[in-house]
């Protein structure tokens, strides 16, 4: 098959367009570069250096069978202080990649999508069909996403599969507390600045685990007839941020002293920050017959041992 992978620069995507090559399919990845890296994309793979924010930029690209829409500001604490650049690269952007999808015929589209979606949610581990509720502006472009994606499903034809995914880690991986803590032990070795009381507690799913699921879901997708489907990726248990703290400070054979930085009165890291996530994987193991291989704390010592090495030169 002929598939565009956006964001296959990025962490994600990058590791889903080797498995894609791997696999025999034409990618084709179109990615502004702004975080992703150039090496990261897959040599089997064509690269097209476009910014999604501009409504063509499609031109030129050809039909493709699947959409598998990666690009996306990631960062949930820009959310916060920059509404707008999520509003542009998480709402718009995914409404350009629709909009071409729908002119250029291609017949689904996979949107990944993010736990943040459920905001606090009221029942853990939190099924899909629970409220969609999101505490902070990440989470509600998500929901604007998914919401897109269904009506052009409903209504064009471009079927949509809404992948939820818990905190996703491993090589390559440039956001988040794993990444953050290395840089500041290199900084600084003796003292750790952690965002928040420590205790937020979240499903860490590793990256070789979540490409996985999200094949294994696409090719039950395209055997399906439905407009649109909603699927939670994540794992069975939870990490702390204290789990985390210890992990990297193992990999890096350091004790440093953790100085916890709350950003509310409830120990959050940033207003907006979820404190407990765990979502329920029913759904995607009934439906696409699939399993983690590891757990949450397994993915995160992984992660940090293979990022230690990975940022070491
Ligand atoms: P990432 O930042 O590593 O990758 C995003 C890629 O999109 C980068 O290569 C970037 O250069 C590209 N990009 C950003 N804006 C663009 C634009 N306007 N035009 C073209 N390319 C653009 O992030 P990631 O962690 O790999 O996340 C991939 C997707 O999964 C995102 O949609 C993210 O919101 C979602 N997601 C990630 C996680 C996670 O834990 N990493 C969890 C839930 C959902």
């Amino acid at each position: 098959m002929r598939i565009l992978v956006t964001g296959g620069a990025g962490f994600i995507g990058s590791h889903l367009v080797d498995r894609l090559v791997e696999m025999g399919h034409e990618v084709v990845v179109v990615d502004n570069l702004s975080t992703g890296r150039r090496e990261y994309v897959n040599r089997g793979a064509r690269l097209v250096v476009r910014d999604l924010k501009d409504p063509g930029w499609g031109e030129g690209i050809g039909a493709v069978d699947a959409v598998f829409h990666f690009a996306a500001n990631p960062e949930v604490r820009v959310s916060s202080t920059e509404p707008r650049i999520h509003f542009d690269e998480n709402v718009s952007a995914t409404f350009n990649v629709l909009e071409w999808a729908r002119k250029s015929g291609a017949k689904a589209v996979v949107f990944a999508s993010s736990s943040t979606v459920y905001g606090e949610a009221a029942v853990l581990p939190t099924p899909e069909d629970a409220p969609i509720a999101p505490i902070s502006v990440y989470g509600a472009a998500k929901a604007a996403g998914e919401v897109l994606c269904g009506a052009y499903g409903r209504l064009y034809g471009v079927r949509c599969l809404a992948l939820r995914y818990a905190n996703i880690v491993g090589p390559r991986l440039r956001h988040g507390a794993i990444y953050d803590f290395i840089m500041k032990l290199k900084r600084n070795p003796e003292v750790l600045e952690v965002l928040g009381d420590g205790t937020q507690t979240k499903s860490y799913l590793h990256v070789r685990d979540a490409v996985e699921a999200t094949l294994a879901a696409w090719r039950r997708f395209m055997e399906d007839d439905k407009p649109f489907l909603a699927l939670n990726v994540g794992n069975r248990d939870a990490a702390s941020v204290k789990d985390i703290a210890a992990a990297v400070a193992r990999a890096m054979g350091l004790s440093p002293k953790l100085v916890f930085r709350p950003a509310t009165p409830d120990g959050r890291g940033w207003p907006g920050d979820v404190k407990t996530m765990l979502l329920s994987i029913e759904r995607i193991t009934q439906y696409a017959s699939w399993s983690p291989t590891m757990g949450s704390k397994e993915a995160v010592e992984r992660t940090a041992s293979q990022l230690v090495e990975e940022l070491a030169s």
